[in-house]
């Protein structure tokens, strides 16, 4: 069975939908088509289109299921603290970068999103293996797991390779559209 990708009314993909979910949407008036594939849908009278790729004609917002996280990494936490020391504020290029334990690692910090932040040389050698309420130096910002639509996309090709799908070659090549890293 051919499954349906659906789209968010940004046109950002949400999920990987059955026929069956795709037309109660339609029917519903929920959704519209956005393609179609070449083949239709036989049914009993006549033939329905067959849609390949949907879209909701009211935003949905991502609940908790479709919500994936930024992998954890030093290009990550860079990109999440905009490129700036999370303790002075300056700005920092990305070869520069340190990246600092909040709560040392000495005292059994984590090395994950929650307790890392962009750092400049200066304030990591400042702050060393102290614990931040000790150095008097505070956090421009709290750190936090980020979390970005174009994860989302990550996410659902991740799916769309290891289970729904096994080989690019199935995917419908209207579906490519919208995972833009796949071009
Ligand atoms: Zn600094």
């Amino acid at each position: 069975m051919k499954q349906v990708l659906l789209l968010n009314a940004d046109y950002l993909p949400l999920d990987i939908i059955d026929i069956e979910k795709a037309y109660i949407h339609l029917s519903n008036d929920k959704a519209v088509i956005v393609y179609e594939y070449d083949e239709p849908l036989k049914g009993v009278n006549n033939d329905w289109p067959y849609p390949s790729v949907i879209r909701l004609r009211q935003y949905a917002k991502v609940n908790k299921q479709t919500k994936i996280y930024e992998p954890y990494n030093r290009r990550n936490v860079y990109r999440r603290d905009e490129g700036s020391c999370q303790y002075c504020g300056n700005d920092i290029t990305y070869p520069k970068m340190t990246i600092d334990h909040v709560n040392p690692r000495a005292l059994g910090g984590k090395t994950n999103w929650t307790n890392i932040v962009t750092c400049c040389r200066k304030c990591n050698a400042k702050k060393d293996c102290v614990p931040l309420d000790e150095t008097g130096m505070t956090l421009r910002n709290q750190p936090v797991i980020p979390f970005s639509e174009a994860t989302i996309q990550r996410g659902l090709l991740e799916r769309l390779k290891t289970k729904t799908l096994n080989n690019e070659n199935t995917i419908h090549e209207k579906w490519k559209d919208f995972f833009v890293w796949m071009k």
